[in-house]
Protein backbone atom coordinates (compact mmCIF):
# COMPACT_ATOMS: atom_id res chain seq x y z
CA UNK A 1 0.00 0.00 0.00
CA UNK A 2 1.10 3.39 -0.94
CA UNK A 3 0.33 6.32 2.13
CA UNK A 4 -0.64 9.30 -0.48
CA UNK A 5 -0.80 11.38 2.78
CA UNK A 6 2.64 11.33 3.77
CA UNK A 7 4.08 11.58 -0.32
CA UNK A 8 1.53 15.28 -0.17
CA UNK A 9 3.46 16.11 2.75
CA UNK A 10 6.98 15.66 1.18
CA UNK A 11 5.92 18.71 -1.12
CA UNK A 12 6.18 21.90 -0.85
CA UNK A 13 2.65 23.23 -2.84
CA UNK A 14 2.14 26.99 -2.48
CA UNK A 15 -1.00 28.19 -0.09
CA UNK A 16 -4.37 28.76 -2.28
CA UNK A 17 -2.99 26.88 -5.45
CA UNK A 18 -4.11 23.37 -7.15
CA UNK A 19 -2.20 22.18 -9.36
CA UNK A 20 -2.48 20.50 -12.64
CA UNK A 21 0.61 21.23 -13.84
CA UNK A 22 3.05 18.55 -12.69
CA UNK A 23 3.33 16.44 -16.04
CA UNK A 24 5.12 19.70 -17.31
CA UNK A 25 7.09 20.42 -14.25
CA UNK A 26 6.80 18.37 -10.55
CA UNK A 27 6.93 20.67 -7.84
CA UNK A 28 9.22 20.87 -5.19
CA UNK A 29 10.18 18.44 -2.70
CA UNK A 30 10.41 19.57 0.91
CA UNK A 31 13.97 17.71 1.38
CA UNK A 32 15.44 19.01 -1.55
CA UNK A 33 16.07 22.86 -0.85
CA UNK A 34 18.18 21.24 2.50
CA UNK A 35 19.77 18.20 0.23
CA UNK A 36 21.06 20.74 -2.32
CA UNK A 37 22.41 23.20 0.53
CA UNK A 38 23.93 20.43 2.03
CA UNK A 39 25.52 19.22 -0.88
CA UNK A 40 26.85 22.80 -1.89
CA UNK A 41 27.81 23.77 1.29
CA UNK A 42 29.41 20.01 2.87
CA UNK A 43 30.85 18.66 -0.42
CA UNK A 44 31.77 21.34 -2.97
CA UNK A 45 32.37 23.56 -0.33
CA UNK A 46 34.29 21.70 2.23
CA UNK A 47 35.15 19.02 -0.28
CA UNK A 48 36.14 21.07 -3.42
CA UNK A 49 37.30 18.59 -6.01
CA UNK A 50 37.71 15.90 -4.11
CA UNK A 51 33.89 15.53 -3.92
CA UNK A 52 34.00 13.78 -7.14
CA UNK A 53 35.55 10.09 -5.00
CA UNK A 54 34.66 11.29 -1.49
CA UNK A 55 30.72 12.73 -2.27
CA UNK A 56 30.55 9.71 -4.78
CA UNK A 57 29.45 12.44 -7.79
CA UNK A 58 31.14 10.38 -10.22
CA UNK A 59 28.59 7.56 -9.58
CA UNK A 60 25.50 9.33 -9.22
CA UNK A 61 24.57 9.31 -12.73
CA UNK A 62 24.56 5.50 -12.32
CA UNK A 63 22.92 5.15 -9.00
CA UNK A 64 20.38 7.45 -9.55
CA UNK A 65 19.79 5.86 -13.13
CA UNK A 66 18.93 2.27 -11.04
CA UNK A 67 16.47 4.20 -8.73
CA UNK A 68 14.98 5.27 -12.04
CA UNK A 69 15.03 2.03 -13.33
CA UNK A 70 12.54 0.35 -10.57
CA UNK A 71 10.12 2.56 -11.79
CA UNK A 72 10.27 1.76 -15.24
CA UNK A 73 10.90 -1.79 -15.47
CA UNK A 74 14.97 -1.47 -16.25
CA UNK A 75 17.25 -4.25 -15.70
CA UNK A 76 19.61 -3.09 -12.63
CA UNK A 77 22.87 -0.84 -14.24
CA UNK A 78 21.12 -0.30 -17.68
CA UNK A 79 19.98 3.35 -16.99
CA UNK A 80 22.08 6.23 -17.12
CA UNK A 81 21.32 9.83 -16.14
CA UNK A 82 23.03 13.00 -17.94
CA UNK A 83 21.94 16.06 -20.27
CA UNK A 84 18.61 16.59 -21.39
CA UNK A 85 15.80 14.66 -22.87
CA UNK A 86 16.42 15.83 -26.78
CA UNK A 87 20.26 14.82 -26.68
CA UNK A 88 19.22 11.46 -25.27
CA UNK A 89 16.59 11.09 -28.22
CA UNK A 90 19.49 11.97 -30.41
CA UNK A 91 22.39 9.56 -28.53
CA UNK A 92 19.71 6.10 -28.87
CA UNK A 93 18.56 7.17 -32.31
CA UNK A 94 22.05 7.64 -33.37
CA UNK A 95 22.88 4.21 -32.07
CA UNK A 96 19.67 2.36 -33.20
CA UNK A 97 20.29 3.57 -36.69
CA UNK A 98 23.69 1.82 -36.44
CA UNK A 99 22.21 -1.41 -35.43
CA UNK A 100 20.34 -1.27 -38.97
CA UNK A 101 22.97 0.40 -41.61
CA UNK A 102 20.63 -1.28 -44.59
CA UNK A 103 17.67 0.47 -43.65
CA UNK A 104 16.76 3.85 -44.02
CA UNK A 105 13.46 4.62 -42.80
CA UNK A 106 12.86 6.19 -38.88
CA UNK A 107 9.29 6.09 -38.05
CA UNK A 108 7.43 7.73 -35.40
CA UNK A 109 4.03 9.42 -35.32
CA UNK A 110 2.20 13.49 -35.20
CA UNK A 111 1.59 12.99 -31.77
CA UNK A 112 5.39 13.19 -30.90
CA UNK A 113 7.15 15.67 -29.34
CA UNK A 114 8.59 18.48 -31.41
CA UNK A 115 11.82 18.08 -29.99
CA UNK A 116 12.40 14.30 -30.92
CA UNK A 117 11.01 14.89 -34.43
CA UNK A 118 13.25 17.82 -34.67
CA UNK A 119 16.39 15.68 -33.38
CA UNK A 120 15.61 13.14 -35.99
CA UNK A 121 15.32 15.95 -38.70
CA UNK A 122 19.02 16.85 -37.67
CA UNK A 123 20.88 13.59 -37.06
CA UNK A 124 19.45 12.16 -40.93
CA UNK A 125 21.22 15.93 -42.05
CA UNK A 126 24.54 14.94 -39.98
CA UNK A 127 24.27 11.52 -40.88
CA UNK A 128 23.91 12.06 -44.48
CA UNK A 129 23.18 9.13 -45.73
CA UNK A 130 19.68 9.36 -46.95
CA UNK A 131 17.45 8.53 -44.20
CA UNK A 132 13.75 9.18 -43.98
CA UNK A 133 12.15 10.33 -40.71
CA UNK A 134 8.27 8.93 -41.44
CA UNK A 135 5.89 10.74 -39.08
CA UNK A 136 2.30 9.24 -39.47
CA UNK A 137 -0.96 9.46 -37.35
CA UNK A 138 -0.46 8.08 -34.14
CA UNK A 139 -3.38 5.44 -34.68
CA UNK A 140 -1.30 4.10 -37.76
CA UNK A 141 1.81 3.08 -36.47
CA UNK A 142 0.93 -0.57 -36.26
CA UNK A 143 0.68 -0.70 -39.73
CA UNK A 144 3.21 1.56 -40.84
CA UNK A 145 5.90 -0.72 -39.19
CA UNK A 146 6.95 -2.47 -42.47
CA UNK A 147 10.26 -3.88 -43.10
CA UNK A 148 11.83 -0.77 -44.23
CA UNK A 149 11.46 0.60 -40.93
CA UNK A 150 15.16 0.83 -39.10
CA UNK A 151 13.97 2.85 -36.26
CA UNK A 152 10.61 3.40 -34.47
CA UNK A 153 10.59 6.46 -32.16
CA UNK A 154 7.39 6.85 -30.30
CA UNK A 155 6.45 8.27 -27.13
CA UNK A 156 3.84 6.33 -25.44
CA UNK A 157 2.02 8.78 -24.23
CA UNK A 158 0.80 11.67 -26.53
CA UNK A 159 1.88 14.87 -24.44
CA UNK A 160 -1.28 16.63 -25.66
CA UNK A 161 -4.02 14.13 -25.63
CA UNK A 162 -2.60 11.57 -23.61
CA UNK A 163 -3.18 8.80 -25.68
CA UNK A 164 -1.58 5.86 -24.22
CA UNK A 165 0.23 3.20 -26.94
CA UNK A 166 0.63 -0.03 -26.67
CA UNK A 167 4.36 -0.55 -25.77
CA UNK A 168 4.61 -4.63 -25.89
CA UNK A 169 2.42 -5.11 -28.86
CA UNK A 170 4.35 -2.21 -30.78
CA UNK A 171 7.77 -3.24 -29.80
CA UNK A 172 6.61 -6.86 -30.87
CA UNK A 173 5.55 -5.49 -34.15
CA UNK A 174 8.52 -3.58 -34.66
CA UNK A 175 10.89 -7.13 -33.44
CA UNK A 176 8.50 -9.25 -36.12
CA UNK A 177 9.92 -6.33 -38.96
CA UNK A 178 13.38 -6.13 -37.99
CA UNK A 179 12.90 -2.72 -36.44
CA UNK A 180 14.81 -1.65 -33.67
CA UNK A 181 12.37 0.45 -30.55
CA UNK A 182 13.25 3.43 -29.03
CA UNK A 183 10.70 4.60 -26.56
CA UNK A 184 10.17 8.10 -24.87
CA UNK A 185 8.70 8.09 -21.68
CA UNK A 186 8.55 11.77 -20.82
CA UNK A 187 5.22 11.22 -20.11
CA UNK A 188 5.15 7.57 -18.50
CA UNK A 189 8.17 7.94 -16.13
CA UNK A 190 6.30 8.11 -12.53
CA UNK A 191 3.03 8.50 -14.42
CA UNK A 192 1.86 4.85 -14.61
CA UNK A 193 3.27 1.44 -14.50
CA UNK A 194 6.09 0.96 -17.49
CA UNK A 195 8.03 -2.40 -17.88
CA UNK A 196 10.83 -1.61 -20.39
CA UNK A 197 12.98 -5.05 -19.84
CA UNK A 198 9.02 -7.07 -19.65
CA UNK A 199 8.43 -5.21 -23.36
CA UNK A 200 11.52 -6.06 -25.10
CA UNK A 201 12.29 -2.20 -25.67
CA UNK A 202 15.17 -1.81 -26.82
CA UNK A 203 16.00 1.49 -25.90
CA UNK A 204 14.11 3.96 -23.79
CA UNK A 205 14.84 7.40 -22.96
CA UNK A 206 12.87 10.28 -20.08
CA UNK A 207 12.91 13.08 -18.24
CA UNK A 208 13.07 13.64 -14.78
CA UNK A 209 11.54 17.26 -14.31
CA UNK A 210 7.83 16.31 -15.17
CA UNK A 211 6.15 13.24 -12.83
CA UNK A 212 9.28 12.72 -11.50
CA UNK A 213 9.80 16.25 -9.44
CA UNK A 214 13.50 16.12 -9.86
CA UNK A 215 13.19 20.44 -10.68
CA UNK A 216 13.48 22.75 -13.88
CA UNK A 217 16.45 21.39 -15.93
CA UNK A 218 16.55 18.19 -14.09
CA UNK A 219 19.20 15.69 -16.22
CA UNK A 220 17.34 13.01 -18.54
CA UNK A 221 17.74 9.42 -18.74
CA UNK A 222 18.53 7.03 -20.94
CA UNK A 223 18.23 2.66 -20.86
CA UNK A 224 19.83 0.57 -23.54
CA UNK A 225 18.39 -3.20 -23.15
CA UNK A 226 21.32 -5.39 -21.69
CA UNK A 227 21.72 -7.34 -25.05
CA UNK A 228 22.82 -4.61 -26.85
CA UNK A 229 25.10 -2.64 -24.40
CA UNK A 230 28.02 -3.78 -25.20
CA UNK A 231 27.33 -3.00 -28.91
CA UNK A 232 25.21 0.33 -29.17
CA UNK A 233 27.59 3.10 -30.46
CA UNK A 234 27.72 6.44 -29.24
CA UNK A 235 27.53 9.16 -31.46
CA UNK A 236 27.80 12.07 -28.99
CA UNK A 237 31.34 9.92 -27.64
CA UNK A 238 32.26 12.33 -25.04
CA UNK A 239 35.07 11.35 -22.41
CA UNK A 240 33.12 10.29 -19.62
CA UNK A 241 31.85 7.74 -21.72
CA UNK A 242 35.06 6.64 -22.55
CA UNK A 243 36.18 3.27 -21.48
CA UNK A 244 39.07 4.82 -19.33
CA UNK A 245 38.14 8.72 -19.03
CA UNK A 246 41.28 9.54 -16.94
CA UNK A 247 43.61 7.53 -19.34
CA UNK A 248 43.31 10.95 -21.04
CA UNK A 249 43.94 9.03 -24.14
CA UNK A 250 43.81 10.58 -27.80
CA UNK A 251 41.42 7.84 -29.33
CA UNK A 252 38.03 7.50 -28.09
CA UNK A 253 36.78 3.64 -26.83
CA UNK A 254 33.43 3.22 -25.74
CA UNK A 255 33.04 2.51 -22.03
CA UNK A 256 31.20 -0.89 -20.43
CA UNK A 257 27.85 -1.31 -21.07
CA UNK A 258 25.45 1.74 -19.99
CA UNK A 259 28.62 4.08 -19.47
CA UNK A 260 28.83 4.67 -22.82
CA UNK A 261 25.89 6.64 -23.13
CA UNK A 262 27.31 9.17 -20.86
CA UNK A 263 28.61 12.41 -22.07
CA UNK A 264 30.81 15.16 -20.16
CA UNK A 265 30.10 16.37 -16.63
CA UNK A 266 27.27 15.36 -14.81
CA UNK A 267 24.58 18.33 -12.90
CA UNK A 268 25.78 17.46 -9.63
CA UNK A 269 23.37 19.79 -8.09
CA UNK A 270 20.68 19.42 -10.09
CA UNK A 271 21.22 15.52 -8.86
CA UNK A 272 21.27 16.57 -5.53
CA UNK A 273 17.61 17.76 -5.42
CA UNK A 274 16.84 14.59 -7.85
CA UNK A 275 17.83 12.05 -5.67
CA UNK A 276 15.51 14.09 -2.77
CA UNK A 277 12.97 13.55 -5.26
CA UNK A 278 13.41 9.64 -5.61
CA UNK A 279 13.16 9.22 -2.06
CA UNK A 280 9.74 9.95 -2.33
CA UNK A 281 9.03 7.15 -4.93
CA UNK A 282 11.13 4.59 -2.98
CA UNK A 283 7.57 4.28 -0.92
CA UNK A 284 5.36 4.11 -3.72
CA UNK A 285 3.50 0.77 -5.56
CA UNK A 286 3.07 1.86 -9.09
CA UNK A 287 -0.15 -0.07 -9.57
CA UNK A 288 -1.78 1.81 -6.46
CA UNK A 289 -0.51 4.75 -8.24
CA UNK A 290 -2.38 4.23 -11.63
CA UNK A 291 -5.22 3.27 -10.06
CA UNK A 292 -5.56 6.52 -8.14
CA UNK A 293 -4.61 8.44 -10.96
CA UNK A 294 -7.17 6.73 -12.56
CA UNK A 295 -9.75 7.70 -10.63
CA UNK A 296 -8.94 11.04 -10.28
CA UNK A 297 -8.31 11.98 -13.73
CA UNK A 298 -12.34 9.54 -14.54
CA UNK A 299 -13.22 12.42 -11.40
CA UNK A 300 -12.46 15.20 -13.20
CA UNK A 301 -13.56 14.18 -16.83
CA UNK A 302 -16.97 12.96 -15.03
CA UNK A 303 -17.00 16.71 -13.48
CA UNK A 304 -16.10 18.85 -16.14
CA UNK A 305 -17.84 16.58 -19.07
CA UNK A 306 -21.26 17.75 -16.56
CA UNK A 307 -20.51 20.98 -16.17
CA UNK A 308 -18.69 22.12 -19.48
CA UNK A 309 -20.57 21.25 -22.30
CA UNK A 310 -18.60 23.93 -24.46
CA UNK A 311 -15.20 21.64 -23.88
CA UNK A 312 -14.39 18.80 -26.09
CA UNK A 313 -12.30 16.02 -24.63
CA UNK A 314 -8.92 15.49 -26.76
CA UNK A 315 -8.43 12.16 -24.33
CA UNK A 316 -9.07 9.16 -24.92
CA UNK A 317 -12.30 7.78 -22.64
CA UNK A 318 -11.28 4.58 -22.01
CA UNK A 319 -9.05 5.39 -19.00
CA UNK A 320 -6.80 2.38 -20.29
CA UNK A 321 -5.97 4.27 -22.91
CA UNK A 322 -4.63 6.86 -21.47
CA UNK A 323 -1.63 8.11 -19.65
CA UNK A 324 -1.93 10.80 -16.50
CA UNK A 325 -3.35 14.03 -17.86
CA UNK A 326 -6.10 14.98 -19.24
CA UNK A 327 -7.36 17.02 -22.48
CA UNK A 328 -9.69 18.82 -23.55
CA UNK A 329 -9.96 21.19 -26.66
CA UNK A 330 -11.83 24.41 -27.26
CA UNK A 331 -10.78 27.48 -29.49
CA UNK A 332 -10.45 30.09 -26.44
CA UNK A 333 -8.00 27.43 -24.87
CA UNK A 334 -5.49 29.86 -24.00
CA UNK A 335 -8.06 32.68 -22.41
CA UNK A 336 -9.48 30.00 -20.33
CA UNK A 337 -6.38 28.46 -19.34
CA UNK A 338 -5.17 32.14 -17.90
CA UNK A 339 -8.49 32.53 -16.22
CA UNK A 340 -8.31 29.23 -14.61
CA UNK A 341 -4.51 30.45 -13.35
CA UNK A 342 -6.12 33.90 -12.23
CA UNK A 343 -7.93 31.25 -9.41
CA UNK A 344 -5.03 29.68 -8.75
CA UNK A 345 -5.99 26.51 -11.21
CA UNK A 346 -2.96 25.82 -12.51
CA UNK A 347 -3.14 23.65 -16.05
CA UNK A 348 -1.47 24.52 -19.23
CA UNK A 349 -1.88 25.09 -22.69
CA UNK A 350 -0.54 23.41 -26.03
CA UNK A 351 -1.27 24.70 -29.20
CA UNK A 352 -4.03 25.05 -31.00
CA UNK A 353 -6.40 24.58 -28.89
CA UNK A 354 -5.65 21.72 -25.89
CA UNK A 355 -6.09 22.61 -22.25
CA UNK A 356 -4.47 20.05 -20.72
CA UNK A 357 -4.67 18.84 -16.74
CA UNK A 358 -2.07 16.52 -15.26
CA UNK A 359 -3.53 14.19 -12.54
CA UNK A 360 -0.45 12.94 -10.57
CA UNK A 361 -1.47 11.07 -6.77
CA UNK A 362 1.68 11.70 -5.16
CA UNK A 363 0.03 15.59 -4.21
CA UNK A 364 -3.19 15.69 -5.86
CA UNK A 365 -6.50 14.15 -3.69
CA UNK A 366 -10.26 14.24 -4.79
CA UNK A 367 -11.17 17.87 -3.28
CA UNK A 368 -9.10 19.27 -5.51
CA UNK A 369 -10.07 17.89 -8.50
CA UNK A 370 -13.54 18.50 -7.57
CA UNK A 371 -12.84 22.32 -6.73
CA UNK A 372 -10.66 22.57 -10.15
CA UNK A 373 -13.66 21.36 -11.73
CA UNK A 374 -15.64 23.67 -10.40
CA UNK A 375 -13.75 27.10 -11.23
CA UNK A 376 -13.76 25.27 -15.02
CA UNK A 377 -17.60 25.61 -14.53
CA UNK A 378 -17.70 28.62 -13.32
CA UNK A 379 -15.24 30.13 -15.98
CA UNK A 380 -17.30 28.22 -18.64
CA UNK A 381 -20.99 29.33 -17.90
CA UNK A 382 -20.24 33.21 -16.69
CA UNK A 383 -17.70 33.70 -19.77
CA UNK A 384 -15.12 34.66 -17.16
CA UNK A 385 -12.32 33.78 -19.98
CA UNK A 386 -13.21 36.32 -22.37
CA UNK A 387 -11.07 39.14 -20.72
CA UNK A 388 -8.15 40.74 -23.04
CA UNK A 389 -5.47 40.30 -20.33
CA UNK A 390 -6.39 36.24 -21.05
CA UNK A 391 -5.35 36.41 -24.53
CA UNK A 392 -1.84 37.75 -23.77
CA UNK A 393 0.53 35.16 -24.88
CA UNK A 394 3.41 34.89 -22.56
CA UNK A 395 6.85 33.29 -23.90
CA UNK A 396 6.29 30.10 -22.04
CA UNK A 397 2.93 28.71 -22.25
C1 LIG B 1 9.13 17.26 -22.29
C2 LIG B 1 9.57 16.48 -23.49
C3 LIG B 1 10.82 16.72 -24.11
C4 LIG B 1 11.71 17.84 -23.62
O1 LIG B 1 13.06 17.63 -23.92
P1 LIG B 1 14.17 18.42 -23.13
O2 LIG B 1 15.40 18.21 -23.94
O3 LIG B 1 14.26 17.84 -21.75
O4 LIG B 1 13.79 19.86 -23.05
C5 LIG B 1 11.19 15.91 -25.17
N1 LIG B 1 10.38 14.92 -25.61
C6 LIG B 1 9.17 14.68 -25.06
C7 LIG B 1 8.33 13.57 -25.59
C8 LIG B 1 8.72 15.47 -24.00
O5 LIG B 1 7.52 15.26 -23.47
Amino acid sequence: MTDFTATRAAFHLPEGVIYLDGNSLGPLPRAASDRMARTMRDEWGEMLITGWNRAGWMAQPRGLGDRIGRLIGAEPGHVVLGDTLSIKVYQALAAALEMRPERRVILSDSGNFPSDLYMAEGLIRAFGRGHELRVVAPEAVAEAITEEVAVTLLTEVDYRTGRLHDMTDLTARAHAAGAVTIWDLAHSAGALPVDVAGAGADFAVGCTYKYLNGGPGAPAFIYVAPRHAEMAFPALSGWLGHEAPFAFEPRYRAGAGIERMRVGTPPVLAMAALDAALDIWDGVDMAALRRRSIELSELFIAEVGAACPGLTLASPRDAARRGSQVSFRHEEGYAIIQALIARGVIGDFRTPDILRFGFTPLYLGHGEVRAAAGHLAEIMTERLWDRPEYRIRAAVT
